[in-house]
């Protein structure tokens, strides 16, 4: 099944096994197989490595945030210099959230009314006003293949009223990024400069734990009419069966025919999960932050390198592993780096996760395709554990 949207923006299925898919998502920046990872580039950067490593690992998307971009260097100057892409240097598809997530959880002091959200910035305390119309402003001034509605997280773990504004609030708030989207497309919001003609944009389905919650946001936010739609307001504390429940429980609400994007998840077993239930894309700090923290990340788990058990191990991180810093150096030598705190410890370690995670999701496509997903699903929950190796 596929469908063209009047933007370059279409996605089509190819390959299934059970609720999983094989798909190919197309972008005014080229094509992304799904299911996809997208690194995080919080401030139009993924953190210790170039874009060149991006492309060595298989990137073929990267998510930036609204919100750091927004208060630095602003959404008026990357427009004036062209976009984002062309900023950054990065040609191929970025998705761009809506910096909701962070105003709501890194801002220092903010108020939530419903015309919108207002914030102290976290570099110099100056006050800004976050809107549905504003998100959208920003992020067609940044030129993102995809942009992300504003919506509201509610703290986990939340109440069920708690959840319910939330999630009402986001319906309401999904309603008017849309208006303000079509408005920019059809060039009726005068002295926007728009980097990105070809702009889709996600609707987000909020509702906490609560599966009814759930459903009525399907149904808000799908009969506004978007591009495609995201899960979220997810890892945000809950247990992970709890989380897995919500997937399972939602994924199947959504359009068939436009790419499911599960937002902010999560732990390589995750990703299998997941997409068992029909997720296409994800993103996730968790591969360049844990590497970051001296946390490597095998088929067999995670692997502290600050631990005295590898000063003398010659092995490479993960034996099984093709990506370069596997290829080239030894445990041994990747705790000196961490615990000298060289800078290239970071480097190294986050190419080999990001590495791990593309590659994870290069298997998992493959295995959908040749129709062994299930095979390999219980093939990795059999070797990982997200307990330290201990060996
Ligand atoms: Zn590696």
């Amino acid at each position: 099944m596929s469908f063209q949207a009047e933007s370059a923006f279409a996605f089509e299925v190819t390959h299934r096994s059970g609720a999983a898919r094989a798909g190919v998502l197309r972008t005014p920046h080229g094509s992304v197989e799904t299911p996809a990872f997208m690194p995080v580039g919080t401030r139009a950067a993924v953190k210790a490595v170039t874009h060149r490593d991006l492309l060595d690992a298989g990137v073929q998307i990267v998510l930036a945030n609204t919100y750091h971009l927004y208060l630095r260097p602003g959404g008026d100057r990357i427009a004036r210099l062209g976009g984002l892409h062309r900023f950054m240097g990065w040609h191929r598809p970025i998705l761009t959230d809506s910096g909701g997530y962070q105003v709501f959880s890194l801002a220092g002091t903010r108020t939530i009314a419903d015309d919108a959200v207002r914030f102290r910035s976290h570099l110099d305390g100056s006050e800004h006003a976050l809107s549905p119309e504003k998100a959208a402003d920003i992020q067609a001034q940044l030129g993102s293949d995809i942009a992300m509605v504003l919506d509201e997280c509610a703290p986990a773990p939340g109440t069920p009223d708690a959840a319910r504004g939330a999630m009402e609030r986001s319906a309401r708030w999904a309603r008017r990024a849309r208006d303000r989207f079509l408005a920019i497309r059809a060039g009726d919001v005068a002295g926007l400069r728009v980097t990105n003609p070809g702009q889709a944009q996600f609707g987000i389905i909020q509702g906490g734990v609560y599966p009814d919650l759930r459903t009525e946001s399907v149904q808000r936010t799908s009969e506004i009419g978007f591009e495609a739609y995201a899960i979220g307001g997810l890892s945000v504390g809950e247990p992970v069966e709890v989380m897995y429940e919500v997937v399972k429980q939602t994924a199947p609400l959504l359009p068939d025919d436009r790419p499911r994007y599960l937002m902010g998840t999560g732990m390589p077993d995750d990703l299998f999960e997941c997409v068992a239930q029909g997720v296409d894309m994800f993103d996730c700090v968790l591969p360049t932050r844990n590497a970051r923290n001296g946390q490597l990340l095998t088929r067999e788990g995670r692997l502290v390198i600050k631990n005295a058990r590898y000063a003398e191990d010659e092995r490479p991180p993960d034996p099984g592993c093709g990506c370069y810093t596997c290829r080239h150096f030894s445990r041994a030598y990747l705790r000196h780096l961490f615990l000298s705190q060289e800078m290239t410890a970071a480097t190294l370690n986050s190419l080999h996760n990001l590495y791990f995670y593309l590659d994870t999701l290069r298997r998992i496509r493959e295995a959908i395709v040749f129709g062994s997903f299930e095979k390999l699903r219980q093939e990795f929950h059999r070797t990982f554990s997200r307990r330290p190796l201990t060996t």
